[in-house]
């Protein structure tokens, strides 16, 4: 697989393949605006030049996936949170159609005061709304969800029922994020569950549907519906449930992005990268890959 994780874009969009570098990502994900604001600066020919520059000498990160910003919200209920949240939706996939970006992850939403069938419905009509007015270059994958709250994508249902409502659309994909898919109540963690997880997954939506993953290990156990990451091995998951993707041949090419703490302290105080760490763990599982 082509692994990597989330990479800070501090100084600049093309500052983030360095870091990856660093950190010995194969592919990473970004953000191209603050991720708790609405309002981004416009990319400017300068920013667009440079992202080309960085991404030639950093050749062998790819691809890069954007993660929208948290704010949107295109399950409300509320007319106007719903269009202040299709058109920041309609400019993110603007931003990384700029970079040449392939893919853009972005939460489903929450139906708040409303009920899941009228806010699956508000997100077709966003979608239905969002490919007909975006460049066909790039993919838009709904995420899988945790089920906090009235967040919806916690089941493999809803996220049929937003593709079904976009006509299952060619631009459209899923990103399936295994912590999130976890606390909503689907075993990945023995062969056998992941299986039947994915069994599951076929069925109900279909494989060819999933075009990237982000891989965090959870804090809390299955079925608890509380999104709270964990770094790999550490959590409920385990590291034998990342061992059943990396090792799963249909996902060879697929791209997976940790979103785990950055950072933590070692027993002398000294700080350890975790991205670094938690890919080695990752690539340790890999078979075949050594000892
Ligand atoms: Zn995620
Ligand atoms: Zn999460």
């Amino acid at each position: 697989m082509r692994l990597g994780a989330h990479m800070s874009a501090a100084g600049g969009l093309h500052e983030a393949f360095k870091r990856g570098h660093e950190a010995g990502c194969d592919s990473m994900l970004v953000f191209t605006k603050s991720n708790r604001q609405w309002a981004a600066k416009p990319i400017t020919p300068d920013d667009v030049e440079k992202y080309r520059q960085a991404q030639a000498n950093y050749s062998h990160i790819f691809p890069v996936a954007v993660h929208a910003s948290y704010l949107i919200n295109i399950a409300s209920p509320d007319e106007a949170l719903w269009e202040k949240s299709y058109k920041a939706l309609r400019d993110e996939v603007e931003r990384a159609a700029a970079f040449d970006i392939p893919l853009l992850t972005f939460h489903p939403g929450s139906y708040m005061d409303g009920d899941e069938t009228t806010g699956i419905a508000q997100i077709a009509r966003a979608l239905r709304r969002l490919l007909a007015d975006t460049a066909p270059s790039v993919t838009i994958c709904l995420e899988t969800m945790a089920g906090q709250g009235t967040n919806l994508g916690r089941t493999f249902d809803h996220l049929a029922a937003m593709l079904d409502g976009a006509d299952r659309h060619e631009r459209l994909g899923v990103c399936f994020d295994t912590c999130h898919v976890f606390a909503a109540g689907y075993d990945i963690r023995t062969p056998a569950a992941y299986e039947q997880t994915l069994a599951e997954f076929d069925k109900v939506i279909g494989l060819e549907w999933i075009k990237c993953f982000h891989f965090n290990d959870s804090q809390h156990e299955l079925g608890s519906r509380k999104d709270r990451h964990e770094h790999i091995g550490d959590g409920h998951i385990g590291r034998e449930g990342f061992a059943n993707f990396v090792n799963d041949p249909r996902w060879a090419n697929h791209a997976a992005h940790l979103e785990t703490p950055k950072t933590e302290k070692d027993a002398d105080g000294k700080e350890i990268d975790m991205d670094v760490e938690n890919l080695r763990r990752l690539r340790e599982l890999v078979r075949g890959s050594g000892d």
